[in-house]
């Protein structure tokens, strides 16, 4: 271990903390000393207003794409130095495996959220939220909703189990957003979370003031938040409660974003007796669960169960596996499961295995009292419980041991499934093993509004699933109720947590102008040259090319039709479109008007257009009949970089008959050279 004293990260400086206020973090390994940490001394104040002043300017002058950029350099930086963690991820109690999930896992995240960003958010400073809203007659009023980055500071406060993920998640989207944080890792594991956060500030990609980090207590923090900053927590129940209750935070009306222990339940499928591929993998499931990072993950199984035929089965399969389960010295290859990250986390869950049986269960594997592994460490046993009353025995809905501890019960049919998995008043993650779709969607219909994520796993899906613990950045993580009633992730979901939601009332100009994309009815420059001859970086927002006209003919549709088998009755039979209550006879195919249309812009030369590659929100509006006329205004409507060889051009195209009405509408995507 290089560092004795870990160092917080404040206004752009290390700093330690004051010597006279440190405490001490043990291994869990086997209880000796790894480092002193503490936050004396640090002005939270001054912290909190670098990363307002200095942090979040600098953020908010670049792209949501320029972000997006240095986001995937820091998760490259971290992967190139992985091995540094995963000699510091041992003494936290976990294996490689385990490391595995919080450093290369917090490192995938940022990636993943760095190629949504530059795929689905604009190269560009505003996000539009949802359609424009056209609010007057002649179209000169609209609406339009818009998200910018709130203009405080994000402050993480992280629980213990993931010290690399559990940042990486958070600061993520924050950053995306463009947003500065102020990250708070719990004193146990922070030297792990302190070495992750040094690769990215010695990677020079971030920002001054884009991060600050506190290796200790918050001191006076709380006291000087207001309504621009967002705290983002992660840990016990009892800590949020706590921090939401703070008067500032209630004054102020500070979000907040809570992910909190949850009674995550698992559920064998009616179907899914002895013998099916489904009552396997939920055996092997559970008992994932219950021994990756030794029970000590938000999402693991707490609650496993099965029709009550089968839980005799259940329980047997599922002790052999625990019994066969390695416990010990994590850097040990042999061992399956390493230590909790504590002897007084042990503890904890030693007392709350206690409250559980007092209520009722009994231990069918496993010894709370014996300690396995390396002498003055954290093991523990994997502990599996069994009730045959869950409908009375509510502690094990409510009392969670954060450790390999987890609790099979039986329920009679899927309505008492549903009962039961929602009696833990709020979840992260459940999960069903099924093979019968009805099940699958009696159950999911029932429980879905208790619980964050849901997985229906089975035969067909298993050798590719991701698992019932992993939450993924593209998906929601989070539950309501107990769980914490807030999402995090989610992909572009969870950057807007760091942002503000203003709708903007205006002409189609102002709000072109405001969100730097063209929008209909806003100003267009028609150009000279023609847009497709242009790189990239010369062409404007809002350059515009009106092509010439063309006339649409009987012989056009019909040549059309029996070119491409599309006989469709509206364009072949006169009579039949007639009747129809849409049109006046036989009328043009809209495939037939998109590929006029492309006709009447494209440039044919080779570049600097290099590819069509897809058309969005087309909309057919007016049916162009035979002898009508087409024309197309074709408008550069966003622009963004998708590598340093190529950019992406989001065209608005409109197609126009003879009278000026638009008959087609949508955005043309191409790739260019920058
Ligand atoms: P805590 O709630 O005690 O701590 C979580 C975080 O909050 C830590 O960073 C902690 O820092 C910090 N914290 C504690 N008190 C304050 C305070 N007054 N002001 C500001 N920050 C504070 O949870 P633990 O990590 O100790 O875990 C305890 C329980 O939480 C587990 O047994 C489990 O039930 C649950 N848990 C849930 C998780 C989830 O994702 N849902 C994940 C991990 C735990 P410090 O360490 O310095 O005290």
């Amino acid at each position: 271990m290089k560092t004795a004293q870990l160092l917080n990260y404040a206004r752009d400086q290390w700093i330690a903390g004051d010597s006279a206020a440190l405490a001490d973090i043990n291994s869990a390994i086997d209880g000796s000393l790894v480092a002193k940490t503490g936050s004396g001394g640090l002005d939270f104040a001054a912290m909190l207003h670098h990363a307002r002043n200095v942090g979040g300017p600098a953020l908010r002058r670049l792209t949501f794409h320029e972000r997006a950029r240095i986001i995937k350099g820091l998760g490259l930086a971290i992967l190139e130095r992985k091995e540094e963690l995963y000699e510091l991820n041992y003494l936290t109690g976990a294996t490689r495996k385990d490391g595995w999930i919080d450093i290369e896992g917090g490192a995938g995240t940022l990636l993943s959220f760095s190629s949504k960003g530059r795929r689905e958010l604009p190269d560009a400073h505003v996000l539009l939220d949802g359609a424009l809203e056209p609010l007057s007659k002649s179209g000169s009023f609209i609406g339009q909703h818009i998200y910018t980055p709130l203009q405080g500071a994000a402050v993480h406060i992280n629980a213990f189990n993931f010290p690399v993920w559990g940042m990486l998640e958070k600061l993520a989207p924050t950053l995306l957003a463009g947003m500065p944080a102020i990250v708070k890792p719990a004193s146990s594991t922070a030297y792990l979370c302190e070495a992750a956060f040094r690769v990215m500030i010695d990677s020079g990609l971030l920002p001054d003031g884009a991060v600050q980090l506190i290796v200790g207590g918050v001191g006076d923090l709380f006291d000087h938040l207001t309504g621009q900053d967002v705290v983002s927590f992660t840990g016990s129940a009892a800590t949020a409660l706590k921090l939401r209750s703070h008067p500032v935070v209630q004054r102020e009306s500070v979000k907040f974003v809570a992910e909190q222990d949850s009674l995550n339940a698992s559920l064998l499928g009616p179907d899914a007796g002895p013998g099916t591929p489904e009552f396997d993998l939920f055996v092997k499931e559970v008992v994932n669960e219950m021994t990756v990072k030794a029970g000590q993950k938000c999402t693991a199984i707490r609650r496993a169960m099965a029709p009550a035929e089968h839980l005799d089965a259940v329980e047997a399969a599922i002790r052999e596996r625990l019994q066969a389960t390695k416990v010990g010295d994590p850097r040990d290859r042999e061992s399956r499961m390493g230590a909790l990250v504590s002897c007084a986390q042990r503890d904890d869950v030693r007392a709350q295995i206690a409250k559980l049986t007092a209520a009722g269960a009994r231990i069918v594997s496993g010894d709370p009292d014996a300690s396995p592994g390396v002498a003055g460490g954290a093991f523990l046993e994997p502990i599996l419980l069994r009730t045959d009353d869950p409908w009375h025995a509510s502690a094990v809905h409510d009392v969670e041991a954060f450790g390999p501890v987890s609790t099979v019960m039986p329920y009679k049919h899927i309505a008492d499934a549903v009962a039961l998995a929602n009696r833990g008043m709020g979840s992260l993650a459940l999960s069903l093993f099924t093979y019968s779709p009805g099940a699958a969607r009696e159950f999911i219909q029932g429980a879905a509004a208790y619980h964050g994520r849901m997985l229906v796993l089975n035969r067909d899906n298993a050798a590719e699933s991701t698992g019932h613990g992993s939450p993924l950045p593209v998906l929601v993580h989070g539950g309501p109720g107990r769980a914490g009633g807030s999402e995090e992730m989610g992909g572009v979901r969870g950057v807007k947590h760091y942002m503000q939601r203003t709708a903007i009332q205006s002409t189609p100009a102002m709000i072109a102008a405001i969100s730097e994309q063209y929008i209909p009815g806003g100003p267009k420059h028609v150009i000279e040259q023609h847009p497709f001859r242009r790189r990239m970086s010369e062409l404007q927002i809002g350059d515009t090319l009106k092509t010439p006209s063309r006339t649409v003919t009987l012989e056009d549709i019909e040549h059309f039709a029996h070119f491409t088998g599309d006989t469709f009755y509206a364009h072949m039979d006169d009579e039949a479109a007639k009747a129809s209550p849409i049109f006046e006879g036989r009328v043009a195919h809209g495939y037939l008007i998109l590929s006029f249309a492309a006709g009447l812009f494209v440039d044919p030369d080779p570049g600097p257009v290099l590819a069509n590659t897809g058309l969005e929100n087309l909309r057919f509006l007016t049916p162009l009949y035979p002898g009508d006329s087409m024309r197309v205004e074709l408008t550069v409507r966003a622009k963004s970089l998708k590598s340093e060889d190529t950019g992406v051009v989001r065209w608005a195209v409109e197609v126009f008959n003879q009278k000026d009405e638009l008959i087609a509408t949508y955005d043309l995507l191409t790739e260019n050279v920058p």
